[in-house]
Parts: structure tokens; C-alpha cells; sequence
């Protein structure tokens, strides 16, 4: 039967207008749902003995582990409270390096032996589990024969329920190891990187005499997620996006992004009511929903969550994704993570916004009102400033991916260079520092403007900047380069270590320095002479200027900065050996566990890049070319009869020539790419090598090819929906 997406689409959209007319069913409040599908802290207080509450606290400040006596207690209660809300079954839940989250259900019943059933969940059950999980990638870190895996209960992470209209699933957060304790996972060298940092963070605030009460200093994690909504009608009918969430071809049409009339525009109400459903859910799960817009593009958005302590944000965000994608079907769309789903559009980020915070509640990445007299913070800028600096190629290859190289550098994100945006006021306190002494602290005024009914407003000292990849704003820094579909786990995993090494580098100088009885301004002084030492040798990071432009380029390159432009110039990156050590020192990955992850990536590369390619030259063979051929049969045609017809038909051989010309190329270039799909065969870094020589340019003539053709054949006859359709149907 022949389907018409557009049709379907269309007919959809109409039926979610009328019902989000429909206002009989009220909003249930915040307040009432929120985590009330979470076995939080709260709920843990109301259920459990005084003294296993205690145990549990005694674990989260790091004081010791759970004896297995008090995991029973806690089981018990969590298996109560789980079947009270419904829930018939439990899985360990951890993030394999698939960068997507797993699970493996387990019935919370099982038989009593008197013809009944009973529910049970015992200790062991909760803080271990071994699931057969021999298929996830593990880098060589174990062969499939000795397959043994096993999940930790992360006793940071509230269990909570993922529910549909029939099911309720208890999903315990999980670390995931290898048999001999390897981590398999994102999570395990996250909650190391989160320790490491904790370790060094605390020993600067010992330097300044503000450690008081303080027990451990966190990094805390905002992370903004951008995502588009297409019509499933249309989605489905694009084998591309089936496979692999992006078109390998589409020409832009005559209008997109040009009048910015999408960004912050009013939200269409059927997005709207799905973005309602996925707050909704969101908040039954805990999660802090704080803001949703337009985003630039057609047909994409933004969610962005409060900010929370970094494990906990991490664990949220995994679940975010995974809500966006369930809800979004019953909205009649699919929810697209991909960085680059449609060329010439923009793209997806995920700005991750990272600070440090004290567990009392202190953030110490803000400058306050009088920034030159407070060193404290001083110290830790100058430690992020120095991270960034050493580690500028690592944090690269810590968000690079297939898909995420269509990103960067495409003049909508931050490019391949990675450099630190400070702004005007803390540029100039930096090179205060760097002069030994800070005077001063530039103040941004206020504005008039200009009406008596309109307020003064208060006015930031510098301006944002869009196009840097690592920006302070204010009181964090938001590392904007991360991809939409990235895990935002391991990014934060090696923002966090290479900071903790400059805060380690920065407290031992310090530390150096200072005599037993130094008197407070003899150790101001001993600060500000290491703080000086290091704006001097690192502050070639710093640029608040046009990221975009191409002096940039050359300057970044005077600088030294390195320019790693695709996935393949990446990968080696975690092969250095001043990064293997840097792990190994801060007990975040061992070398084998190191080594494994540079095998993965280059896999996951080489495996995307393998199916994209494998796609391309299906849907060129087999839904283009036959429809292009058409198309020049039918003009061939016309032709030969309008001159039997005994018209002139002359005008026409200029329209069959060139479309000729263009199915010649359209082979060609298909022939092209079949040439070069010989690099799945290859190990998968001299594939990363290879494709990233001849295959990238292979597949782009292959789309330019099609996209040109598109522009001239019968719309009847294209086999694909349009981008016309795919980003204004809504
Ligand atoms: P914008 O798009 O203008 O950058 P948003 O409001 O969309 O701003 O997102 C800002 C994000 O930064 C939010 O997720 C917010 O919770 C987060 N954030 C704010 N303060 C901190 C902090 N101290 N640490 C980490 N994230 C933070
Ligand atoms: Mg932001």
C-alpha cells in the first residue's frame, strides 16, 4: 500500500491541536508529585530503624560502607515502599559504555511454596548484582568467555519507579565492573573523579581557614539539553533517521533558520503539551525542570534542569534523555539527541554548566561583589584556568564522537579549539594577578532605558559569549562544546580530574611556601606569588573574542593551542602517557581501564561511520538513483514525443542534459564510497585514519550529489520526506 507521510503528519498535527484545546483534565501541582516516585532520603528517614537512617548517613559523608545487615533492612523497606506504588519488578540500572543506560528486569515476586506468591528483595539483591552482560563494549578489558560483570548499589543515587500504564519498574542506580573490579561503566570513574576532586578542593579550603564544617566539596552539574521533534509519520519514512538518528541527505529549503523567527518563539501547543508530560514525569522522578524554549533551529528545543551535585545531575540526565524519547512517541513525534540531524541547520549541544560547591551549600567558583580581595576564589579560577590549559587537547577528545564532529566548528558551536572565556572583569583581575597585585574589581553599572515606566537594571561587568567552548558565566563555567546524545558523565569525569590535579599542583606550591608561623599576610603573599606564576605560564587559554572567526584560527595556533579538528586526531590523546599517569595518580582509571576506553571510542567511531556509510549507499541505490532515473526517463520521453508530435522540443535536451549529468555524478559518486567501505575491516584506530582521509569527503559528494538532484526532480518522485516537511510540521 502506498503511505503518504506528509499526509499522516499532517492529520496528526491536526488531531494534537484539537486536543491540547481540551483543558478538562487539570495539571496535578508540583509540589503534590514531586519524587514521589524516589526512595530519597526523606523516605528513607520514615521507613527505616534510627540506626540503619544513621548507617546510610554515615556512608553518603564517606564514612564507611554498608554492612550487609543493614542492606537487608534497607532492602525490606525499599521493596514496601516500591510495591506500594505499584512496581512488580526491580532492575539494577548503570550506564554501560554505549553511553546509554541498561537494565535487566527481575521479578520482585517469587513463589511461596504453599501455591501463593511473595515479595521479596533481599540485601544481597540490592547491593550487588551480576547481569549477563557479556555483549556491552569493554574494550578488551575482558574476552566474552570470561564474561562476569557485576553492578554496585551507588548508595548516592536514590532508587526510584519508571512507570507506564501497565508496568512500574523499582530501577536501582548502579556501577558496573568487570569480574576482577575494572570499571565497565561511566559511572564508577565519575564517583572516583568525584572523590579526587573532593580530596584537593578540601585542601585549598584548609590553606584558607574555611573548612569549617565542611566535609567534602562537590562539583555541581546544570546540564541544558538540546533535542529536535520531527513528526513520526515522517521519521519512519526515513530510513536514515531510523538508522542512524540523522539524515545522510536532505536539501535545505528555501526558508529554515534565515529570520531567527523560531528561537524563543511562542511553543507550538502540541511541543508544548509534550514538554508538559515530560516536566510531569520529570518531577514524579525527582528530576528539577527549570526552563524550556524554541531553540534556533526548526523544530528544536531546549530543557534545562536545575543544577544538582554532579553524580545525582549525571544519573538525572541519563534519565531525562530517556524520558524525552518515551514521551515523545505518544505525542505522535520522535525526539532526535543527535548533534546534527539535519544539515545547515544548527546543531544540539548540551551546555554543561560546572561549578564547585561546598556541602554546606557553598560555591566557590563565585567571585561576589569585591572579587580582587577574595583569593579563595582567586585560587580556584586560577585552577581551572591551569586544567584547562594542560589538559585543552583531553577535554577535546572527552566530547568527541561521530556524530559530534558535525558540530563543532560549523559556526553555530564553539570550535575544535578548545580556550577559556573569562570576560572583561575577570580578564582584568587575572592580569592583576599577573602583576602581583589586584587593586580592583570592574563593575558593570546599570542601564537606562530611557522610559520613566521601565526599571534601572543592574548591568553584568562583561557580555556572554556564545561562541567560546568553556565560559565563565558568573558563578560556573559552562563547557558548551558537549554533544546533545553524549553521557555527560565522562566529560564531568575529566573536568573534575584534571581540575583536582591542578588544585593538588596549586596546593603543594602553596603549601611549599608557607612556614608553620607565617603570619596571614606572609601566606596572602606566598598565594599570590604562585596564583601570579600560574596566569603567566597559562594564560595563552584565555580568549574572549570571536571563537568563529579564522584569526582566531591562526592565533590559537601561535598560541599553541591544539586544533583537533576531527574524532580521529582525538583518539591518540588517551594513549599519552602524561594522561594515563594523570588517571592513575587521582585513582580515576588505571591503564587498562584507560586503555580500554580509547579502544571503545575508536570502535564506536569506526562502527558509526561503518553503518552510515552501509545506509548512504542503500538509500542511494536503491530509493534515489531508481527515482532520479525516472525522472530522466520521463523527460527523455517527453522529449521524443513532443517531437513526434512534430513541436519543437529543443528546449528540453538543456533540462535532460543536466540531469544527466547529474545521475552520472550521482553513480559516480556512489561507486566512489562503495571503493572506500574496505576500513571496516581495518583495526579501529587506522580505521578512524582512514575515514577520516577519504571516507568524510566520499560521503560528502555522495549528499551532494543527491541534495542537487533533489532540487530538480519531481517532488511526486522523491523517495524521502523533505526537510521542508521534517522541521515545520509540528
Ligand atoms: P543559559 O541558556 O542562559 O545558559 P539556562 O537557564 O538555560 O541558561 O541554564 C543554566 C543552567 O546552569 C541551569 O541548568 C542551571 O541550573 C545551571 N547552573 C546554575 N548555577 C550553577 C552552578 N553553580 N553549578 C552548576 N550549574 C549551575
Ligand atoms: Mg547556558
Amino acid at each position: 500500500m502506498h503511505r503518504d507521510p506528509q499526509s499522516e503528519a499532517i492529520a496528526a498535527s491536526n488531531q494534537w491541536q484539537q486536543a491540547s484545546l481540551d483543558t478538562g483534565n487539570p495539571n496535578p501541582r508540583i509540589d503534590e508529585i514531586f519524587a514521589i516516585d524516589v526512595f530519597d532520603m526523606k523516605k528513607m528517614r520514615q521507613r527505616l530503624p534510627k540506626g540503619v537512617y544513621k548507617s546510610v548517613e554515615s556512608v553518603l559523608e564517606g564514612g564507611r560502607k554498608l554492612t550487609l545487615g543493614d542492606a537487608e533492612v534497607i532492602a525490606t523497606a525499599m521493596k514496601d515502599w516500591a510495591i506500594e506504588r505499584g512496581a512488580t519488578h526491580y532492575t539494577h540500572w548503570f550506564q554501560p559504555m554505549t553511553g546509554l543506560t541498561a537494565e535487566k528486569h527481575d521479578s520482585l515476586t517469587s513463589l511461596d511454596g504453599e501455591g501463593g506468591v511473595v515479595y521479596r528483595l533481599s540485601g544481597s539483591s540490592l547491593i550487588q548484582g551480576e547481569p549477563d552482560a557479556s555483549s556491552f563494549p569493554s574494550g578488551g578489558l575482558r574476552a566474552t568467555f570470561e564474561a562476569r560483570g557485576y553492578t554496585a548499589w551507588d548508595v548516592t543515587s536514590p532508587a526510584f519507579i519508571i512507570r507506564g500504564s501497565n508496568y512500574a519498574t523499582l530501577c536501582i542506580p548502579t556501577a558496573f565492573v568487570s569480574w576482577n573490579g575494572e570499571a565497565l561503566d561511566k559511572k564508577t570513574p565519575l564517583l572516583r573523579s568525584i572523590d579526587a576532586i573532593s580530596t584537593q578542593a578540601l585542601r585549598v579550603l584548609k590553606i584558607f581557614g574555611t573548612d569549617e564544617g565542611v566535609t567534602s566539596v562537590g562539583s555541581t552539574l546544570g546540564a541544558e539539553q538540546e533535542y529536535f521533534l520531527v513528526d513520526r509519520n515522517l521519521f519512519y519514512a526515513r530510513p536514515d533517521l531510523v538508522s542512524c538518528d540523522r539524515t545522510l541527505f536532505g536539501s535545505m529549503p528555501p526558508k529554515h533558520q534565515q529570520l531567527d523567527d523560531h528561537y524563543f518563539g511562542s511553543i507550538p501547543s502540541r511541543v508544548l503539551s509534550f514538554m508538559a508530560e515530560v516536566e510531569r514525569e520529570l518531577a514524579c522522578l525527582g528530576v528539577p525542570v527549570q526552563t524550556r524554549h524554541n531553540e534556533v533551529a526548526p523544530g528544536q528545543y531546549e530543557i534545562a534542569p536545575l543544577f544538582e551535585t554532579t553524580n545525582l545531575a549525571c544519573d538525572h540526565q541519563a534519565m531525562m534523555m530517556q524520558i524525552l524519547k518515551s514521551v515523545a512517541g505518544r505525542f505522535g513525534f520522535v525526539a532526535i539527541m543527535h548533534e546534527k540531524p539535519f544539515a545547515g541547520v544548527n546543531g544540539s549541544g548540551k551546555h554543561n554548566n560546572w561549578s564547585l560547591s561546598t556541602d554546606t551549600g557553598v560555591n566557590l567558583l563565585d567571585p561576589q561583589d569585591e572579587a580582587h580581595n577574595n583569593l579563595q576564589f582567586m585560587t580556584y579560577l586560577c585552577a581551572v584556568i591551569r586544567a584547562v590549559h594542560m589538559n585543552a587537547d583531553l577535554l577535546r577528545a572527552a566530547i568527541s564522537s561521530a556524530s559530534n564532529d558535525h558540530r563543532l566548528g560549523a559556526n553555530e558551536a564553539p570550535p575544535a579549539i578548545i580556550s577559556i572565556f573569562l570576560g572583561d572583569m575577570l580578564e582584568d583581575l587575572i592580569d592583576q594577578i599577573a602583576k602581583g597585585a589586584t587593586s580592583r574589581t570592574l563593575k558593570g553599572g546599570s542601564l537606562d532605558l530611557g522610559a520613566r515606566t521601565l526599571p534601572e537594571l543592574t548591568r553584568d561587568s562583561g557580555d556572554r559569549n556564545r561562541t567560546s567552548p568553556f565560559a565563565f558565566i558568573g558563578n560556573r563555567f559552562e563547557f558548551r562544546a558537549v554533544g546533545s546524545s553524549a553521557s555527560v558523565a565522562w566529560p564531568n569525569t575529566i573536568i573534575n580530574t584534571i581540575v583536582a590535579d591542578s588544585l593538588d599542583y596549586i596546593a603543594t606550591q602553596i603549601e611549599k611556601s608557607v612556614k608553620k608561623n607565617s603570619t596571614q599576610a606572609q601566606t596572602e603573599t606566598a598565594i599570590r606569588k604562585v596564583l601570579q606564576q600560574v596566569i603567566k605560564e597559562h594564560r595563552d587559554i584565555v580568549f574572549n573574542g570571536d571563537n568563529y572567526t579564522e584569526e582566531w584560527q591562526a592565533e590559537a595556533e601561535k598560541r599553541g593551542l591544539p586544533n583537533l579538528k576531527t574524532t580521529a586526531d582525538t583518539l591518540p590523546v588517551f594513549k599519552k602517557r602524561s594522561v594515563a599517569s594523570m588517571f592513575k595518580k587521582y585513582k580515576v582509571l588505571t591503564k587498562p581501564e584507560l586503555e580500554s576506553r580509547a579502544e571503545i571510542f575508536a570502535e564506536q567511531y569506526a562502527t558509526q561511520i561503518g553503518i552510515e556509510t552501509h545506509q548512504m549507499l542503500s538509500i542511494a541505490r536503491t530509493q534515489i538513483l531508481p527515482a532520479c532515473l525516472e525522472y530522466q526517463r520521463r523527460v527523455a520521453l517527453t522529449m521524443t514525443q513532443t517531437e513526434a508530435a512534430g513541436s519543437d522540443s529543443s528546449f528540453l535536451g538543456s533540462t535532460l542534459d543536466l540531469i544527466t549529468e547529474r545521475v552520472h555524478r550521482l553513480t559516480q559518486a556512489i561507486e566512489q564510497l562503495k571503493n572506500h567501505v574496505g576500513f571496516r575491516n581495518l583495526d579501529p584506530f587506522d580505521a578512524s585514519f582512514y575515514i577520516r582521509d577519504h571516507v568524510l569527503d566520499a560521503m560528502h559528494e555522495l549528499r551532494e550529489a543527491s541534495d542537487d538532484l533533489e532540487r530538480m526532480v519531481d517532488h511526486e518522485l522523491w523517495p524521502l520526506p523533505a526537510y521542508s516537511e521534517m522541521l515545520t510540521i509540528r
